[in-house]
């Protein structure tokens, strides 16, 4: 297949190509050149028309939780039911969903689902269930939620769970967020002895963390990705984040700082927060009366206060683009979509508030497609860019994501997507 009609932007370095060709072999780029240097389309070729747009990499959620969402369903429908979701997701312009912790056999299902599904779906990456500390976040006391995570005082334990769940998942996640010491907190030994199995087998680790010292520590102890922007000691100072961004830059430790989790901790119940969704695009006035009937609207969040919320928020806010400028990997994920109309929209709303955050458009991208690709380890196959070998993921726009955040994260500019070479908009269609 050859794409015709399209600026190029790669997702890596290199400037956009303008009046490309794009050449689609068995669903992976293949050629992507300038149409001066086309080849005649063999007889069997089908050429299609991308209308002018632009195309960029396919957009990443690199920090979701869709099983939750499908533990109220019967269990015969669960995979399926995250798979319509998967399918959402690539109607949003995602083509890859990456799965943070959840029931291990949920996310086998799934993708036993979509190894027969014929519909188009974002691809899943899942980290089956996360390693915390006894009755640690996120299972607490509560029994039912015990299958979405090993709980371990034990470092030993700990490696041979570690080294059995990598050949079944993408990469491993940890959480390592209390006071140091709690009893609910995994230890420090168990953490570096997760992660040196982990890498025994090939795979990354991301480890949530809560304070600077959590990060520090999951830094020292190998992780791959931090999930969560840290909690400052001294939100009125800008030093800790130069810390930060001096560690996680000189130790090519990616950060995925969750902006949507924590703007919405920090707002659930604010009325103002809402119509601002709706003012930017993420909502609209008839999605009101459904977030706001949801159990969770207007309640404390389990864990996290409103207030602390406010501070990680704010902090972020402030301190992404000198981190960004230090040379520190941002990736974007979302976490939970509590505030926002469905889950896929939330990761929309992360990469506009990287953009708030004074992060360069090409930056804003690397973190919605190429950072989060590398963060689990998937820069061979499907490395977030638009370059020949990789799977054919890709967005097309209908005006210059680097001139305005709007023309990204509004689906109205929104022409269609390709998964794995498979166009979504129409063929043949006029060129605007
Ligand atoms: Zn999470």
């Amino acid at each position: 297949m050859i794409i015709r009609n399209v600026t190029v932007i790669d997702g890596q370095a290199a400037a956009p190509i303008a009046d490309a060709e794009v050449v689609v072999t068995d669903g992976r780029f293949s050629a992507i050149r300038p149409a001066a240097d086309a080849r005649p389309a063999a007889g069997e070729d089908p050429v299609i028309d991308a209308r002018g747009g632009y195309l960029v990499p396919g957009l990443w959620e690199s920090h979701t939780h869709l099983s939750g969402h499908a533990y109220s369903k019967p269990e015969n429908k669960r995979a399926e039911y995250i798979s319509q979701l998967l399918t959402d997701f690539l109607n949003v312009g995602v083509t890859s969903v990456v799965n943070l912790g959840g029931p291990l056999d949920i996310e086998l299902a799934v993708r036993d689902y979509r190894s027969t599904a014929t519909d188009a779906a974002a691809k899943l990456f899942f980290a089956g269930p996360v390693f915390t500390g006894i009755e640690g976040w996120p299972v607490l006391s509560d029994p039912k939620r015990a299958s979405i995570a090993y709980q371990t005082d034990n470092a030993d334990v700990a490696y041979r769970q570690a080294l059995e769940l990598a050949d079944q998942v993408d990469f491993i996640k940890c959480i390592y967020d209390d006071e140091p010491g709690a009893p609910d907190k995994l230890p420090l030994d168990a953490l570096k002895a997760i992660v040196a199995a982990a890498h025994e087998k090939g795979k990354k680790v991301l480890v949530h963390v809560h304070e600077r010292t959590d990060l520090e520590e999951a830094v020292a102890s190998g992780a791959d990705g931090i999930e969560h922007a840290f909690r400052p000691q001294d939100p009125s100072s800008t030093a800790e984040a130069h810390d930060v961004a001096a560690l996680l830059a000189e130790t090519n430790t990616y950060y995925c700082p969750t902006l949507v989790t924590w703007e919405q901790i920090a707002n659930n119940g604010d009325a103002g927060y809402l119509r601002q969704l709706v003012d930017e695009g993420f909502a609209t006035h008839e999605d009101i009366p459904q977030i706001t009937s949801r159990p969770i609207y207007g309640r404390e969040f389990p864990r996290h206060s409103a207030r602390e919320s406010r501070v990680r928020f704010d902090y972020a806010m402030r301190t992404l683009a000198l981190m960004h400028d230090a040379g520190v990997k941002i990736s974007a994920g979302s976490d939970v979509a509590m505030l926002l109309p469905a889950p896929p929209v939330a990761l929309l709303r992360e990469l506009r508030l990287l953009a708030k955050a004074g992060l360069p458009m090409p930056a804003v991208l690397a973190a919605g497609t190429r950072h989060s690709a590398e963060k689990i380890g998937q820069q061979t196959t499907s490395p977030g860019t638009i370059t020949a070998g990789s799977v054919a993921d890709a967005l097309l726009l209908d005006a210059d994501p680097y001139a305005d955040i709007a023309h990204l994260v509004d689906r109205s500019h929104h022409i269609g997507t390709l998964r794995a070479g498979r166009p979504s908009w129409e063929e043949g269609h006029p060129t605007a």
